[in-house]
């Protein structure tokens, strides 16, 4: 009986993680990707319904065949908790099974010391996971700088080599950190209504940056750190990064030179400069300069992933797509220069970013749920809810 129940958990872990990685997948997707007939589809569906772990919903009647469902996560299920810190601000919030996140507070942080803000936002952290109980299965915390070993480093805000346990033990769970670019792939990734292969996911917002994404999943890497491709030698050699190395692409979009380059001084808020430029360029050639050069830089540079990482697809996150339709001749010119004549006859489609502002707390909401949902945590639940621990 023990294994049995222990089989049907490890089943359920499988459905769940389908759920992650297909959105409203219907009742029948779910059993052609588990492999399943539909007597033990319908009993897994159950199962998992009355452990309120997910919902039904009647799905668009699309064939012949009977009426099906789509499967959601249920509204009293497990969430993980996740935070994005990133340069100005802060959002706290919650994600569903599915994916879908809710927003619970935000805040700014300038001027903020790195050790009190991150001792404020593990209090919130705490106070988030009490309000939602034993419905916390874990935390994540995305950065838009480096995490390794607990440690964190930011180098666009100089803030290097922070001790994060204040965070990682504000909860009783586990809490995992993560960069924003590379949980904006994969919030990208997941939501992609084809099934990729690989998806080559570029952001641009104070400097520039992304993440390879190869079966949902970050592709592995020693430190975590992969994707820092913003710190490719596709920029000025003779300019020192904060990062540390020389002549990083990046450097070509630090915002606050290329403002202070047309006359603006853009140092309080960078991003808000440029998304007004985008919205309201005016002709002076100061600023059809920048426009220009950004749209070459980032044109050339993806040329360069492209022809290193042969993506699937190449999806443009934050403001990139303003780069590229603000000046798209420069953009395609330097793109197309760039490509390996292999690549420029079948070149991936280089399309909008679809998961929105939410992106990175999609994308690290659901990488946490797959790093603790397994059977026993399943069962734990289960076993909770209906009241037989
Ligand atoms: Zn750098």
């Amino acid at each position: 009986m023990a294994s049995t129940q222990a089989r049907h958990w490890r089943t359920a872990t499988r459905a769940l993680a389908t759920i992650r990685r297909r959105q409203q997948v219907t009742r029948t997707e779910l059993a052609n990707l588990l492999g399943l007939r539909s007597g033990p589809t319908s009993d897994l569906v159950k199962r998992l319904v009355q452990a309120e772990l997910i919902s039904e919903q009647s799905a668009e009647q699309t064939g012949r065949g009977r009426p099906t469902t789509t499967l959601h996560a249920s509204p009293s299920g497990p969430v993980a908790l996740v935070l994005d810190l990133r340069h100005g601000d802060w959002r706290l919030g919650t994600c569903d099974l599915d994916g879908t996140v809710t927003i619970h507070e935000a805040g700014g942080h300038d001027g903020v010391a790195p050790d009190q803000l991150l001792d404020t936002l593990a209090q919130r952290l705490r106070r988030l996971a009490t309000a939602y109980g034993d419905r916390v299965v874990g935390a994540g915390v995305t950065v838009p700088g480096l995490a390794v070993d607990g440690r964190l480093s930011m180098p666009m805000l100089d803030w290097r080599d922070l001790d994060t346990t204040s965070l990682t033990s504000a909860v009783d769970r586990p809490v995992v950190l993560g960069n924003d670019a590379t949980m904006a792939g994969v919030a990208e990734a997941r939501l992609h209504p084809a099934e990729l292969n690989s998806l080559l996911h570029i952001v641009v917002e104070v400097g520039v940056g992304g993440a390879l994404i190869a079966d949902g999943q970050p592709i592995p890497s020693a430190h975590g750190l992969h994707g820092e491709f913003g710190h490719l030698p596709f920029g000025d050699p003779g300019l020192r990064c904060p990062c540390g190395a020389r002549g990083c692409w990046t450097a070509a979009f630090h915002l606050v030179e290329v403002a202070r380059r047309t006359g603006v001084d853009a140092t309080a808020d960078p991003r808000s400069w440029l998304q007004r430029l985008y919205s309201h360029p005016d002709d002076s050639n100061a600023i059809r300069g920048a426009m220009t050069s950004l749209a070459a830089d980032l044109g050339r540079g993806i040329a360069g992933l492209i022809n290193a990482l042969d993506p699937s697809l190449v999806t443009l996150g934050g403001l990139a797509n303003l780069v590229r339709f603000a000046s798209v001749g420069a953009f395609y010119d330097a793109l197309n220069g760039g490509l390996m004549s292999a690549h420029r006859a079948r070149s991936p489609q280089i399309v909008e970013a679809i998961a929105g502002d939410d992106a990175t707390l999609v994308g690290m909401g659901l990488s946490v749920f797959d790093q603790v949902l397994d059977a026993e945590l399943l069962a734990r639940w289960a076993s909770r809810r209906s009241g037989t621990a």
